[in-house]
């Protein structure tokens, strides 16, 4: 018996457990009593799902509504759309299944008390872009949770979910997960049916640009720990396009958003020297990608490649001309605005700087790498699709039910279906958990069965890394640094300096190629071992410790996959310098894997792209 197994050990038995309670576990929490209104609906988050997730500080744009109540645009534009943006690559059944559904959850939003703007002559709300509404959205996240909090049999807050548990008779039936809380220490046992994981995607597991004090300071949420990904990839459900990583040009050092800037108040971009340099790149870019660059709009990561290549050539900082817009009050207003919604830091970051954007016009970089299968790209895991408009190899089971039965997933963490943002992660996770209750209801007495070995022997490697502390300070030689144990930030800034130099991160110009990510994998197999040795202080450092796991684990399936895929799919969000050029013969395909947590090997599969819209 260890020191730290005599934790108390709580049981939990639920019909559905949704994990993470940010926008997708919320809709997810929301639709299961709709549908399940005798079943008991569990909600378990890491943080409180009031101010939890990438939605905590707000947003100023509910960046997926299709409009169609104005016959402003159809589902199948958005899957164009999305198409269009991720290179051809999107499953467009998952898509066109969000799209139809996303204006309904907007509606719903307004219902609950959330402030859309609105044209005062028409009534219709007001667009930023043409997927884009503008929102009041400091509240967005708590008016959310609200609805989710009335749904839901009871909400777990303060739990980190650490892994899931399978069923002791059918080993590919999910059939709980574990977890502890981060304040009190209690060990979890959540007994479920089904389960649903929407628990965001992932930041830090490549160097970010701010280092030291400032490493928090990354555009996405520095809490989104690859949960998400880890806790389905042990389990072995296949993922896809994993190599998929996004890269953000943003406003240098506060990373706040652009959106508003381009589509609102219609600035423009330009190089050192006041020079637009976008066309310059065009014939370069042509020999890369052929008539993808020729598409409207341009792909983002195209957008970004133009930006790379500038600054390449000597002739950066990329500025963002905002001097003309703001001479214009409502403009400059809607400019102060945008951040004071959702990216307050950025505020903050200008005027410590002496930026006032009437008068100087700020400077733009581009983001460490970060995976998500909710934004201008789409990693996670494979996922069945809806039974009307799913090709039959996309559809096995339950819509969002990945290869693992009774395990579904929304949001971040299904991958293949980009641009659904905070709207369409809301909806997506309604989806899902309409289809968890009817699997539920089809299962009748067939019920998942916990091993109790299992959760004992989870436990005992839970707690570890506080046993590996108290043991091994007691050979504490200077400062933090014991022979016995790595720490959570040891492992992390370890973690953080393999992805950016050998699989394409900031200091690489976001270049890698064989060599480099054969050399990548021995050294994060390297680190995989020392992580059995992660010491853990408290609680605090537990968590970062089991986050540190999670990462590891998603990193490694990123590395596997940009390897397997011999060509450069989006340059701008990364390079294989060894296969530089697009390649539609060989590679308009998705890239799937499976982990095997026994033998540690990678089961990499190509799996055609069926389109399903003209
Ligand atoms: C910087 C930024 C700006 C954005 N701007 C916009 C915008 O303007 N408009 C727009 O519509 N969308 C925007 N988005 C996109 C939107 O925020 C996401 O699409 C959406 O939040 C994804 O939903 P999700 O539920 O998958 O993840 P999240 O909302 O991030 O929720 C994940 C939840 O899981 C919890 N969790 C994680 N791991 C665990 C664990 N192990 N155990 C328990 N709980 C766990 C987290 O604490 C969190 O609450 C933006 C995203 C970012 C990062």
């Amino acid at each position: 018996m260890g020191l730290f197994t005599r934790r108390k050990t709580v049981f939990v038995d639920c019909d559905i457990l949704v994990i993470g309670g940010g926008m997708a576990g919320c809709g997810a929490t929301y639709e299961s009593r709709y549908w399940g209104r005798d079943l008991k609906i569990c909600c378990v988050e890491k943080a409180n799902i009031d101010r939890s997730g990438a939605v905590a500080q707000g947003l100023y744009a509910i960046n997926t509504y299709m409009g169609m109540q104005w016959n402003e645009n159809q589902p199948e534009d958005h899957v164009r759309y999305a198409r269009n943006d991720l290179m051809g690559l999107v499953r467009e059944d998952l898509g066109y299944d969000i799209a139809r559904h996303v204006d309904s959850t907007v509606h719903k939003f307004e219902e609950w008390g959330l402030p859309i703007m609105k044209d005062p002559e028409t009534g219709q709300y007001l667009r930023e872009g043409k997927w884009q509404i503008m929102i009041h959205g400091e509240s967005y996240k708590p008016i959310v949770a609200e609805a989710a909090r009335k749904a839901a049999t009871k909400v777990y807050n303060r739990i980190m979910v650490t892994h899931l548990l399978m069923d002791k008779t059918k080993p590919n039936r999910v059939a709980g997960a574990v977890g502890f809380n981060v304040r009190t220490g209690d060990f979890y046992v959540f007994r479920a049916t089904a389960v649903i994981v929407a628990a965001g995607g992932a930041s830090h597991i490549y160097k970010p640009r701010a280092v030291g004090e400032g490493m928090g300071r990354t555009w996405y949420a520095p809490w989104s720990s690859a949960s998400a990904y880890a806790l389905p990839i042990l389990t072995g459900a296949k993922m896809m396009q994993m190599e998929n990583r996004i890269v953000l040009t943003r406003f240098k050092d506060g990373y706040g958003p652009v959106g508003a800037y381009f589509l609102h108040l219609k600035t423009h971009t330009e190089n050192a020297y006041g020079d637009e340099y976008e066309s310059k790149w065009y014939d370069h870019t042509k020999e890369l990608v052929g008539d993808y660059i020729d598409r409207q709009p341009v792909p983002t990561c195209l957008r970004n490649h133009a930006f790379l290549e500038e600054t390449k050539a000597g002739r950066g900082p990329i500025r963002m001309v905002t001097k003309e817009a703001f001479q214009d009050p409502h403009k400059e207003a809607v400019g102060w605005e945008n951040f004071l919604g959702m990216t307050i830091g950025q505020a903050v970051v200008w005027a410590s700087q002496n930026i006032d954007p009437k008068h100087t016009n700020p400077e733009l970089t581009t983001s460490e790498p970060y995976v998500m299968g909710s934004h201008a790209t789409c990693s996670g895991a494979w996922a069945s699709g809806p039974e009307d408009c799913a090709p039959s190899g996309y559809q096995w089971g339950y819509n969002r039910m990945m290869t693992v039965d009774g395990l579904f997933g929304a949001g971040d963490t299904i991958g293949g279906a980009a641009h659904k943002f905070s709207s369409g992660s809301f909806a997506e996770g309604r989806i899902a958990a309409k289809a968890a209750v009817n699997y539920v209801n089809d299962l009748g007495k067939d019920q998942p069965m916990v091993s109790e070995a299992e959760y004992k022997d989870l436990k005992r490697t839970v707690f570890q890394p506080m046993e590996n502390y108290e043991v091994g300070r007691n050979e504490i030689v200077a400062g933090t640094v014991s022979p016995s144990y790595i720490l959570p930030m040891q492992g992390l800034q370890r973690l953080e300096q393999i992805m950016d130099e050998y699989v394409g991160g900031i200091s690489s110009n976001y270049t890698t190629n064989e060599p480099l990510l054969t050399r990548g994998l021995e050294l994060l197999g390297m680190l995989n071992e020392d992580l059995n040795h992660i010491g853990a202080e408290d609680l605090h450092q537990l968590q970062r410790a089991w986050e540190l796991q999670h990462r590891v684990l998603a990193s490694r399936c990123v590395t596997q996959h940009t390897m397997f895929r011999t060509e450069t799919r989006w340059p701008g969000y990364y390079y294989r310098a060894d296969h530089p050029k697009l390649d539609d013969t060989d590679w308009h395909c998705f890239t799937l894997s499976q982990y095997d947590k026994d033998s540690e090997n990678w089961d990499m599969e190509k799996v055609p792209v069926h389109h399903i819209i003209d």
